[in-house]
């Protein structure tokens, strides 16, 4: 369900609405959040409501810090978790600069343009992503341990799978936010899990994402435990990734339909995507802790495709007709996913503009081949600085994110990659900086 902007005012009268939240994303894909009351939304509609920007990573400097926020009716959403009497809803918002201009560092604008150009081009883009995470016990102050919840592994039932009734009440408040839940199960570590939910359209998957984790964040908590999206939590144990799934339409036609004889575009998008995954990495694996998830546990290190095997970058899974995709392996729950769907759709584009060729698809599992196979594959970065160095180089990010926004990204993400590397205690700087 939409909603245009008169049904949203009557929404609010009908359904007792007290606390209306508006929300947008920092440069690192953070939720960020500002509260307003019913009288204020028609004001919010015609001229934004302002905050201090210069208080939000990556956004403005002191001198010039009014930005705007202007709620997306169509994303309007009751939070479940919040009192059913004076209710709270939620949108996200549009940001802009004072004179309605739209601010460059909102990511979901960024995002936007990369979506007009996939549409400018004839396809829509569908994405389906899958988000792991962690449930850790909480202390007795209610701050996090680094004790896992459960001991179950892949597929696991109750008892072994303690978090059956947290996953429950995650599915059942997707639902009651209009986000189609599809699957849920216990995944191969210690008290890791995964959610999926249906597909959209590249823009409202984006929100769906970030939603998904405040949910997540948010049920956890009220059963006294900690969810964590961070990549690679527990060193020995399955990481966390962020499974992206992808699908263009092209007059309602998905290309990637045909399962192994792929469309001429289709091929040239895959092609694309991995020509242009390394520029990627840093914002795909933003974090330093990222980097500790690749080459083990079915997460990729090598930039290859095949149809089948899990310890590629590329997929293309058995499922036919409208569930016909690509999955992009590489990416984990700690990036800002405005970010990289436009990134990775912008790399697609051009790989269909460019008529790239799709190279041969590597079938071996990827953790025990040796030898030449190895040798003329490409690898992902090895940690953060490299995949900073990469982007920092790359045209093509300058193009998609502009200039100014990219040196922002570089200057915040290489202040982390320092805080690290001065570090004595590695593991223990990136549980600080990452364990949320
Ligand atoms: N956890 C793996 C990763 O890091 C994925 C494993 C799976 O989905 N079966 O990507
Ligand atoms: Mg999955
Ligand atoms: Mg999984
Ligand atoms: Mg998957």
């Amino acid at each position: 369900m939409t909603y245009t902007m008169k049904e949203v005012l009557q929404f609010v009268k009908e359904n007792d609405v007290k606390f209306i939240r508006l929300a947008f994303c920092d440069i690192l894909g953070t939720q960020k959040n500002i509260s307003i009351m019913p009288d204020e939304l028609e004001r919010a509609f015609e001229n934004g409501i302002s905050f201090d920007a210069s208080s939000i990573l990556g956004f403005m400097n002191v001198e010039q810090s009014d930005l705007f926020l202007y709620p997306d009716p169509s994303t309007l959403s009751i939070l479940p978790w919040r009192p059913q009497q004076g209710r709270v809803i939620r949108f996200f918002c549009d940001i802009k600069h004072p004179d309605k201009r739209p601010f460059e560092g909102d990511t979901r604008n960024i995002l936007k343009k990369a979506v007009e150009r996939a549409e400018k081009m004839g396809y829509v883009c569908k994405i389906g992503s899958e988000c792991e995470f962690y449930l850790f016990e909480t202390d007795e102050k209610g701050k996090p341990t680094d004790i896992p919840y459960d001991g179950g592994g892949y597929l696991d039932i109750a008892p072994l799978d303690k978090g059956e009734n947290v996953r429950r009440e995650i599915c059942l408040s997707l639902e009651q936010m209009g986000i189609q839940p599809e699957s849920s199960h216990h995944e191969q570590g210690p008290g890791q899990n995964e959610i999926d939910f249906k597909y959209s359209d590249a823009i409202t998957a984006a929100d769906n994402l970030i939603t998904f984790k405040s949910v997540v964040k948010a049920i956890a908590s009220r059963n006294g435990l900690f969810a964590s999206f961070m990549p690679k939590p527990i060193s020995h144990e399955s990481g966390s990734g962020l499974h992206i799934n992808l699908s263009l339409l092209k007059n309602g036609f998905n290309i990637f339909r045909d399962g192994q004889d792929h469309s001429t575009d289709a091929k040239s998008f895959i092609a694309g995507v991995l020509d242009k995954i390394l520029d990627i990495t840093a914002f795909a694996n933003p974090t330093t802790n990222s980097y500790a998830r690749f080459g083990a546990y079915k997460a990729p290190k090598y930039v290859s495709w095949s149809h089948q095997n899990r310890s590629q970058l590329v997929r293309i899974p058995a499922e036919k007709g409208e569930y016909s995709r690509m999955e992009l392996r590489s990416p984990d729950p700690s990036c800002n996913p405005y970010i990289t769907f436009a990134l990775i759709l912008h790399a697609g584009l051009d790989g269909i503009e460019k008529g790239l060729e799709l190279p041969k698809p590597v079938n071996s599992n990827l953790y025990i081949t040796t030898g030449h196979e190895l040798e003329s594959l490409k690898v992902l970065p090895q940690n953060l600085k490299e995949a900073l160095d990469i982007a920092s180089g790359s045209t093509f990010v300058k193009n998609v994110l502009g200039e100014e926004m990219l040196d922002k990204y570089l200057e915040i993400k290489l202040g982390e990659w320092n805080r690290y590397i001065e570090s004595s205690d590695k593991e223990n700087i990136d549980k600080q900086m990452y364990f949320d």
